[in-house]
Order: C-alpha cells, then sequence, then structure tokens
C-alpha cells in the first residue's frame, strides 16, 4: 500500500531483489523498517533492486509487491527500480574511470578461481569469493581497447589501494541500536580487495547501485541483515569518493530456520505465498516474527 511523501528528516528503505519470492527473512526486514520510520514519523521507501538483468524477474518484482501488500507494509511514493536508472550508475562509473580509480576487469569468476583456487592460503571477501588478484589492474590503456575491439566485455573493479590512498584517513559511520542508542563504526572496506563495482552487463555492482540510490531517494537511515554488515565499510568508502551522504546504519539478526540456518530464496524456506496457501494471515506472520525476533513489529 502507498501513502503520500510526508515531509519528514528521517527516511528508511527497504530493498529487495526481486529474484524470488520473498520469504521471513524479508517480512521481518520490512516490517521492521516500517516499526522504525513509524516511531519516528519518517517515511518507508521501497526500492526494487533489479540491477541483475538476468535473475531479476517481472514476475517477481509483482509477487513482492503483492505479498508486501498482503503483509501490510505501508511505503511512501512509488518504488524506485534500479533497471531504470542506468545512466546515472553509467555517469559515476565514468567519473571514477577519469580518475584512475576503477579499472576494466575481464577475468571471469573461472578465471579467477584458477588463479586463486590452487593457492590454499588465497584470502576470500566477506561474501566467500577469492579476493581478486590483480591480473587486469596492470593492463595498458592500449591493451584495455584491444580486449574490448576483440569482443571481450569487461567488468569494473576498485583499485582499491588506489581509492584507499584518495580518502587518505579512516572512515567512520554510526550504527544506531533499536533502543536509540549508537555508535561510531570504523570502516574496513579492504576486506573487499578491488571491488568489482560494475557487473559486466551493467553499468554498476550492487555497491555502486545502493549507494547512489540511496543518496538520490534522500535515505538516512539503512536498516538491513546482520549479512550485509561487512558491505557498509565499502559502501562508506565509496559515499566518500562520489561525494555522497552517509545514512545512519542499523544491522538486524536474521529470522534463521528452526535448524539456526539463514533462510534463503534458493532453499527450501518457505516463502510469504507458501505460508499464505497453507492458511496463515499476516497478522500470524507478524506474531510468529515478533516471538522468534523477540521485537514487537
Ligand atoms: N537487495 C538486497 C537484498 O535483497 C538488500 C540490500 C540492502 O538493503 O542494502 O538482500
Amino acid at each position: 500500500m502507498t501513502e503520500p511523501i510526508a515531509e519528514t528528516a528521517r527516511v528508511f528503505r527497504f530493498a529487495p531483489s526481486p529474484n524470488g519470492f520473498l520469504h521471513l527473512g524479508h517480512a521481518f526486514s520490512a516490517l521492521f523498517n516500517l516499526k522504525l520510520a513509524r516511531a519516528c514519523g519518517g517515511n518507508l521507501l521501497l526500492r526494487i533492486e533489479d540491477i541483475d538483468p538476468v535473475r531479476s524477474l517481472r514476475l517477481y518484482e509483482d509477487a513482492l509487491i503483492e505479498d508486501l501488500d498482503w503483509l501490510g507494509l505501508v511505503w511512501t511514493g512509488t518504488p524506485r527500480r534500479q533497471s531504470e536508472h542506468m545512466a546515472a550508475y553509467r555517469g559515476a562509473l565514468e567519473g571514477l574511470a577519469r580518475r584512475g580509480l576503477v579499472y576494466p576487469c575481464f577475468c571471469s569468476r573461472g578465471d579467477i578461481a584458477k588463479n586463486c583456487g590452487s593457492r590454499p592460503d588465497w584470502s576470500r571477501d566477506p561474501d566467500g569469493a577469492f579476493l581478486y588478484p590483480g591480473t587486469c589492474r596492470e593492463l595498458t590503456a592500449a591493451r584495455q581497447k584491444a580486449r574490448i575491439k576483440a569482443g571481450a566485455q569487461g567488468s569494473w573493479r576498485l583499485d582499491m589501494a588506489k581509492a584507499l590512498g584518495e580518502i587518505g584517513a579512516p572512515l567512520s559511520y554510526r550504527e544506531f541500536h533499536e533502543g536509540g542508542s549508537a555508535q561510531i563504526v570504523t570502516a574496513e572496506p579492504f576486506a573487499w580487495g578491488d571491488a568489482l563495482i560494475a557487473r559486466r552487463d551493467a553499468p554498476a555492482s550492487y555497491h555502486l547501485a545502493c549507494v547512489l540510490d540511496d543518496h538520490a531517494q534522500g535515505v538516512t537511515d539503512v536498516a538491513r541483515g546482520a549479512d550485509i554488515e561487512p558491505a557498509t565499510g565499502l559502501h562508506r568508502l565509496l559515499q566518500a569518493l562520489l561525494g555522497l551522504r552517509t545514512p545512519s546504519y542499523h544491522h538486524h539478526r536474521l529470522v534463521l530456520d528452526e535448524a539456526g540456518r539463514k533462510l534463503s530464496k534458493s532453499k527450501s524456506s518457505p516463502s510469504l505465498r507458501d505460508l499464505r496457501r497453507q492458511g496463515y494471515s499476516a497478522v500470524d506472520v507478524r506474531a510468529e516474527l515478533s516471538r522468534r525476533m523477540q521485537v514487537e513489529l
């Protein structure tokens, strides 16, 4: 359900990816954001993170809107779709490229695995992927052009050392807690190495699109799952490089299944529509989430 935009200082958002049906974890995050927004008279925005052109399906977008409506989520304005803002992402990416802070990378995931997988102590990023070994970092402009001319489609990586050098000082952000207290946290972007900033098939990755959108939508408070917490350090660095505002962050506990595992769209976690079909109401879902998470929703 949508409601008119209130002129207020605080703006929250819920930003699902339409690559599967929503489950209880999404329901918690959405309702928790609504609760936080309501508590301070703020707005809750909805953003459709459909930056991945292969896995994002309109079918899932329609389904998630229907599920959120059923759940009783109320958001302000029209949902923002990332696929409609590619020009803005491209502009930011080109700006970083002009400053020499990103470089095109022609390595496939398989190339990187072959290169790093045989080295038992090779580090991984917070998502579990091998840290990029830097193969394409030193390609000359002529070789980059030749690869593109030969039909190679590059993704884009942040030159982490250069980026940190340009910023010079440690970065931090504000992490707020449910009771209203907050602390200043030091950002740790280096754990990502030369992070992927733009996909082969889109001028942004999740990280770049997310910080640009949070800024464009005037988001002041980001409440999202603890699994995304390691990305916040990288987001803080991108904000500093691009001159974007930094929201306050809250990383909430994840809803786990009976066996204590994280819910997943691809594994067999029941979706909200499964639960609905089984006869559960939105009130039942809220009550179950409040019980499991010990948070009144
Ligand atoms: N699109 C992400 C997801 O569905 C959420 C990212 C965020 O909240 O920053 O997990």
